[in-house]
């Protein structure tokens, strides 16, 4: 946590063998990351755990996010990478053959069972697609409908199956184990259908001794988006993993749906990522294509609290680049986002604090009219004043103090959001009044504010914690020269 930079949008990046060292770990986080990715999808345990430490020995207020694979199915074992021709017929085991020209395996359990006649079939990115012709005992015989290269465990979907397999699978429940251990702040579900799976994960996390952990389902598959009310409801984020939702739906939908659930998470105020090729010629060059930086840019207009790197981050050529580049990208584009309507973000379920945050928003604006050198200060312990008022993207820069270092890693996920962790164990254990100046001078002292700054203070009760909130305004030089 440092007191030079204020980030609006916020940068996860994904580890891997291009950056899960010490050294660029250190450089990613000064060149803007907010939360690392751990991707359960490749390496090991002993790996996970050996960056997982480095993380922490490195900063320990970055935010860290597991992502567990789920029921991703890929291509079983070829011999020889080749090009699959269009027109070709190709035998599809179920069993993991040694895949040649002729015949391959998606050694998926219920592989053969789970399709039918007319299913497409999409591997390696949707590049390759095969429909299935006819079905014999043991494999499946398909035609190749469009060509492309094909190696050893490519992803495969099969946007028109309703998969047996759920999350989490059996390697997931080993992976959950690790996590729930290592206790990071996040752990990213990928292949969510229901929002019972979700339910599942968070009963397992429980069982393997984590109810903190905080989930963030990943929406891949066309289910998920028919059940996504429910999904978000259940979760604590959510990731707008494109990757695989490009292949499942047809790619002109992508965008109007990577809209639709940003929306819908603003209005919830729940943390959004949107993932995925986001700066993907960055693995192989240094500068992004005009494309990208216009994709970076119009996810912060579309709403998204968080950015993501994958592939350029984890094994591309220009890691560092690439967290450069879409730190210049986002906050330029949150610099300038047109101001909200409130009510387009008000939620039913969302009473009291939620018109604190329309309030504050109010506020801010009158400040700015104003010229005030205004900052919001809200005082916390789980963060969810901040995600009240985060939601309405006031033009004010919004600090959280908290003395929970959990608290201040999550809010790491949260769009305009400076997380402060001050190191009082009483800090919530004095008069209003005190706490106030202890937090405001806590922020002069690390350069977070100026003594011409007007502060507009959040801090919930505890006496009331549901509906008692105090909203203040205060002078900083007047609190510090008291
Ligand atoms: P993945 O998820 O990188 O784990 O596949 C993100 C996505 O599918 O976009
Ligand atoms: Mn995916």
């Amino acid at each position: 946590m440092s007191s030079e930079k204020l980030v609006k949008t916020k940068i996860v990046a994904t580890l891997g063998p291009a950056s899960n060292n010490k050294a660029t770990i250190k450089r990613l986080i000064d060149t803007g990351v907010d939360v690392f990715r751990l991707n359960f999808s490749h390496g090991t345990h002993e790996q996970k755990t050996e960056t997982f430490k480095i993380i922490r020995e490195v900063n320990e207020y970055i935010g860290i996010m597991c992502d567990i694979q789920g029921p991703k199915i890929r291509v079983g074992t070829i011999k020889e990478p080749f090009i699959m021709n269009v027109n070709q017929k190709i035998k599809i085991y179920e069993e993991n053959i040694e895949g040649n020209e002729e015949q391959f395996s998606i050694p998926y359990d219920g592989f053969l069972s789970d399709i039918n006649i007319g299913d497409l079939i999409f591997i390696n990115d949707g590049i390759i697609r095969i429909e299935i012709k006819s079905k014999e005992k043991d494999h499946i015989i398909g035609q190749v409908i469009s060509g492309g290269p094909i190696s050893s465990n490519k992803g495969v979907n099969i946007p028109s199956g309703e998969l047996k397999q759920k999350v989490p699978t059996k390697k997931d429940v080993e992976d959950m184990k690790l996590i729930a251990k290592l206790d990071p702040e996040f752990l990213a579900i990928s292949f969510v259908g229901t929002a019972a799976d979700v339910l599942n994960v968070k009963k397992l996390m429980q069982n393997f001794g984590n109810s903190e952990i905080k989930l963030i389902s990943k929406i891949e598959r066309p289910i998920a988006l028919k059940n996504f009310g429910q999904i978000l409801n259940v979760s604590d984020g959510i990731m707008v993993a494109r990757g695989d939702l490009g292949v499942e739906i047809s790619p002109d939908l992508v965008p109007v749906k990577q809209k639709e659930i940003i929306k819908q998470c603003n209005i919830l105020g729940k943390p959004v990522i949107t993932a995925t090729q986001m700066l993907e010629s960055m693995t192989i060059n240094p500068i992004p294509t005009r494309a990208e930086a216009n994709d970076v840019f119009n996810a912060v207009f579309d709403g998204t609290d968080a950015v993501m790197l994958s592939g350029e981050t984890a094994m591309g050529k220009f890691p560092i680049q690439s967290v450069s580049y879409m730190d210049r990208i986002a906050n330029t584009a949150s610099e300038i986002i047109p101001p909200r309507d409130p009510a387009d973000f008000d939620s039913e379920k969302l009473q009291h604090t939620q018109l604190l945050g329309r309030g504050i928003l109010d506020l801010s604006h009158q400040l700015v009219n104003l010229n005030y050198q205004g900052k919001i200060l809200v005082i916390t312990r789980k963060g969810f004043g901040c995600r009240m008022i985060s939601k309405y993207r006031p033009p004010l820069p919004i600090y959280a103090i908290t003395p929970f270092k959990r608290t201040a890693r999550e809010l790491n996920l949260l769009w305009g959001v400076m997380p402060i962790h001050i190191t009082d164990e009483n800090f919530f254990n004095q008069p209003v009044e005190d706490i106030i100046s202890q937090a405001v001078q806590y922020a002069v002292d690390h350069r977070h504010f100026e003594l011409n700054n007007h502060v507009i203070i959040l801090l919930a009760s505890r006496k009331y914690p549901d509906f008692g909130n105090l909203v203040g305004f205060y002078y900083v030089k007047e609190i510090i020269e008291k």
